[in-house]
């Protein structure tokens, strides 16, 4: 066993740290007040390799693994949960593309995306019918000759109105067993008949938009199709372990960086003519909470390293989501505490983390989502 990261797992952190601290951090605040997609910064990270971070490099990617990306997220996430999720879903598609597609797709997509020629990936699963419950979904694709004609609606899309390529199920076959009725289908951005509505009013992660899409007649060449026909939930099931890793890190720096300003300013402020850092009451809360988050920092990088070694890591991913993601509520909302009637001012910051926390135990499967993966795979249940 042994916990040390490599020499090359540090650079990489320490450089993501460093272009978050320099680049990322002052926009987090514009991001959020003017609900600002943060493009340019997104097109520095594809140029770092932050955007296909497990794609082979003949595909554009920079192939680091999945340690380095649980880790940069982790970074990024401390200054900007919206820049944060953007680039967690990328990486996500960009590696549902090369993990399933043919040759034509990954030369055609994954370079895109590495390159930041596609400012972002979008994952359309879920609708207004079906969210944790993906398999009863409606949008239809049926085939027509070399095409398939899609008909349906998503909701809650993160980055689709900046995406180029969105991955899309659709239900190709309603009389077929469970789990084989469904397809994923890659659809460009502009496709004739898909229409992107206007981004949610969000709590948090305001920086991201989160869109819903209608689909009307939208004509897809059958090389479109991602994977095999029937095998859509499957490829939906199997991106959603790799990428609960990608959310938990990225709550992990969340909850990191909400603390970061708490520790500070527990240093400077004074009541009661001494530093309320001095008070065992909020010494015991940085203590809970940051034990909390590195426990959960563990999970988060056991998971990724066996998604890395070519382990089973499903359980372990749901175990990451559910405790970084909770850990990472429970320290932003002590962290205002914290900071007592300063906390909940825009000006310091932590009702942000607070804000931009709450979606994290929600998307990518909500946490009673998490509990029951966890507890099929603990009692053995398929
Ligand atoms: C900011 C944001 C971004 C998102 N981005 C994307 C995206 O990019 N792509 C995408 O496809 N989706 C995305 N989603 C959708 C997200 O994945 C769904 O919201 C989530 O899966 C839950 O579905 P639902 O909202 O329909 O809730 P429901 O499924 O209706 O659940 C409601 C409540 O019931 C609970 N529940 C449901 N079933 C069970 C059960 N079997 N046992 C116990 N409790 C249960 C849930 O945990 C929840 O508490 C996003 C959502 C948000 C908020």
């Amino acid at each position: 066993m042994d916990f040390f990261l490599t020499e090359h797992e540090k650079m990489i952190r320490d450089m993501v740290a460093d272009f978050a601290e320099k680049e990322i951090k002052p926009f987090a605040d514009i991001s959020d007040k003017e609900h600002k997609f943060p493009a340019e910064n997104i097109k520095k990270m594809a140029e770092l390799g932050l955007m296909g971070m497990t794609i082979p490099e003949e595909y554009g990617g920079a192939n680091v693994g999945v340690v380095p990306l649980s880790l940069a997220l982790t970074e990024v996430g401390k200054k900007c949960a919206s820049t944060g999720v953007t680039m967690s879903v990328t990486n996500m598609v960009n590696e549902v593309i090369y993990r399933f597609g043919t040759e034509e797709q990954r030369k055609k997509y994954c370079s895109k995306i590495c390159s930041g020629e596609y400012l972002a990936g979008a994952f359309g699963l879920t609708e207004p019918h079906a969210g944790s419950d993906p398999a009863s979904m409606r949008t239809r694709a049926v085939k027509d000759g070399d095409y398939y004609i899609l008909n349906g609606s998503k909701i809650w899309i993160t980055s689709a109105e900046v995406a180029g390529v969105i991955v899309i199920w659709a239900v190709t076959d309603k009389d077929a067993p469970k789990g084989r009725r469904i397809s994923a289908f890659l659809v460009e951005q502009g496709t004739p008949g898909m229409t992107i509505g206007k981004a949610e009013l969000k709590m948090g992660q305001k920086g991201s938009p989160t869109n819903p899409i209608t689909l009307e007649d939208v004509r897809i060449p059958k090389e479109n199709l991602l994977g095999n026909e029937g095998d859509g939930l499957k490829i939906a099931l199997s991106a959603l372990d790799g990428g609960r890793i990608g959310i938990g890190s990225m709550a992990v720096g969340i909850g990191l960086g909400a603390m970061e300003i708490a520790v500070d300013y527990a240093k400077e402020r004074t009541q009661f003519g001494q530093p309320i850092a001095n008070f065992q009451a909020i010494q015991w809360k940085i203590a809970d909470h940051m034990t909390e988050l590195e426990a959960a920092r563990l999970l988060c990088l056991r998971a990724a390293w066996l998604k890395q070694n070519g382990q089973p890591f499903t359980k372990e991913a749901s175990m990451a989501k559910l405790y970084g993601t909770e850990a990472a509520n429970r320290a932003t909302y002590e962290a205002i505490q914290i900071l007592g009637g300063y906390g909940y001012a825009e000006e310091y910051k932590v009702e942000r983390y607070y804000r931009d926390a709450r979606a994290t135990t929600l998307y990518e499967g909500t946490s009673e989502i998490q509990r029951l993966v966890i507890a099929r795979n603990v009692l053995g249940i398929k």
